[in-house]
């Protein structure tokens, strides 16, 4: 033994201690591969390649037990923005957060993994009754997810697109269920996110033209495939025009006329919104100060912005150059964003908002009462209208007296002195009552469809003059007096 032990020992021979704590860093060593090879290193979760041997297991399980499972996809909407305005250590924090409240959602036997980017699966085994159950947990998650993220001092809110398959109606391979759970996410972007939808077989076409969706946003741009629409908003009181909402048309060379609420969220996704967003803006402005070289009387135009758009740096910048370029004053230009682009990263918006406020750009919060709805927040907002959205303003609602929601936003509008546009009026019905709880502006098919420009000035040469500073009596008649 003396040969191996002392001084003498080279450097070949390890003592006994050594050789165990050779063995045990070479375990570690071992395990830290073992996990790094199955685990994502940002969040800790299951990898895509721990998740398949999982689901290839429990899909076995569940053939032997006849067992029901379930694999759900999530994709956190328009993360995208976060990681671009805020930055990708911000990101990353969120991303964490995110998978700690997801991991308190699921059951012990439960897989959550991380798909990559903003992607996450969860694996469901053994399933009473397969439908009910994954419901009930996307609802889990979809409430969960309500609560705000604080990352750095910033307030995020994040929603989630969920798509569930389910062994064996949907698919009995790993590869097939998990396709058809990313096949029912997209459906959940596609209709406006936030929210979740079991696979069904009719989904799988759309699922397709999603990716040439994408190729082809691209090249509309380019090719000019875009127009705009102009929509009437009257007065509700003098019966005039007193502005239009620009929306978006796409005239795709193969699939005919697309509607914005089509591509418009994939576009979020990808980010292409925001050249797009630059588009819409420059076209109405370009159209707008068209209508007043002409002398026609003076309107408002409304410019949908989406949550995207919002949080790019320069856009605040960009819109104000536009509106001097035209020679536009800012009280003609309304842009129209929803509660939840708001909500999304409130500081610095409200700020964004100020500083357009500043330049007497006006803005309406649309869809109201369909977001995060926290009535709280609205008197710290610089808003001056709010949008109701045509849901509350349903025919067979108004038949049956059930109004609150509508009483009670037109009554908070006029307590906070906000200007109120009533959406989607297409009745009488509708607009008698309307006028009986004195909202202030109404929208719809009623008084008229989104209009091309040349139709709009049409209109406008029809509207008694409306010279600033005289407001029209009741005596003139105009087209929207019924
Ligand atoms: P929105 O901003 O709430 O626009 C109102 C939508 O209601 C329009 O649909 C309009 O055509 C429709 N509408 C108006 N009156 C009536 C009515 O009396 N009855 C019914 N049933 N519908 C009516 P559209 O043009 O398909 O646009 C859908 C959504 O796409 C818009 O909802 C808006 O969120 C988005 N969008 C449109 N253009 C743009 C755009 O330029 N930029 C962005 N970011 N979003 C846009
Ligand atoms: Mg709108
Ligand atoms: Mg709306």
């Amino acid at each position: 033994m003396g040969m191996y032990s002392g001084e003498g020992a080279t450097s070949n021979y390890t003592g006994t201690y050594g050789v165990a704590r050779d063995v045990t860093e070479r375990k570690v060593a071992e395990e830290t591969i073992n996990f790094q090879a199955y685990h994502d290193l940002l969040t800790k979760l299951p990898n895509r390649a721990l998740l398949r041997d999982r689901l290839s297991m429990a899909i076995n399980q569940a053939k032997r037990d006849d067992e029901k499972l379930a694999v759900m996809f999530l994709d956190l909407d328009r993360f995208k923005n976060i990681n671009d305005s805020l930055g990708h250590m911000i990101g990353d924090e969120l991303l964490q957060q995110v998978s700690i409240r997801l991991k308190e959602c699921i059951r012990a036997g439960d897989t959550l993994a991380r798909f990559g980017g903003d992607e996450f699966t969860l694996l469901l085994p053994k399933l009473k009754n397969g439908r009910r159950d994954a419901s009930k947990l996307a609802e889990k998650i979809t409430n969960a997810l309500k609560q705000p993220f604080y990352v750095e001092g910033h307030e995020l809110y994040v929603s989630t697109s969920i798509g569930i398959a389910l062994y064996p109606n949907d698919g009995m391979q790993i590869d097939s269920l998990i396709k058809h759970a990313d096949v029912a996410m997209y459906h959940v972007k596609g209709q406006g996110k936030n929210g979740y939808q079991f696979y069904s077989n009719e989904m799988n076409v759309p699922y397709i033209e999603k990716l040439s969706l994408d190729t082809g946003i691209h090249r509309a741009l380019d090719n000019n495939e875009f127009n705009l629409v102009y929509q009437p908003q009257i007065n509700l009181r003098t019966g005039e025009i007193v502005g239009v909402e620009a929306l978006l048309r796409w005239e795709h060379p193969e699939h005919g006329s697309i509607s914005p609420s089509e591509f418009i969220p994939f576009a979020e996704e990808s980010g292409l919104i925001v050249d797009i967003g630059y588009w819409v803006i420059k076209n109405a402005c370009a159209e707008l100060s068209r209508w007043r070289l002409a002398g026609l009387p003076e309107i408002r135009i409304s410019i949908n912005i989406s949550a995207r758009q919002l949080m790019e740096d320069g856009i605040v910048s960009n819109i104000i150059e536009i509106m001097k370029d035209y020679d536009l004053p800012g009280r003609c230009i309304e842009l129209e964003i929803t509660e939840n682009a708001i909500m999304s990263d409130m500081d610095s918006i409200i700020r964004k908002l100020r500083e357009l406020s500043e330049h007497d750009i006006t803005i309406a919060i649309d869809d109201f009462g369909t977001g995060y709805s926290s009535l709280s927040y609205l008197h710290k907002l610089p808003i001056q209208t709010l949008k109701i959205d045509r849901t509350f303003l349903k025919e067979s609602r108004i038949n049956k007296g059930d109004n609150t929601i509508i009483n009670t936003i037109v009554a908070m509008a006029k307590g906070l002195g906000l200007n109120v546009i009533a959406e989607g009026v297409e009745s009488q019905a509708q607009l008698e009552y309307l006028r009986e709880i004195e909202c202030s502006e109404a929208q719809g098919f009623l008084f008229g469809k989104p209009l091309p420009p040349d139709v709009i000035s049409q209109l406008l040469i029809q509207e008694p003059s409306a010279t600033p500073g005289s407001q029209s009596s009741s005596s003139k008649s105009t087209h929207w007096h019924h």
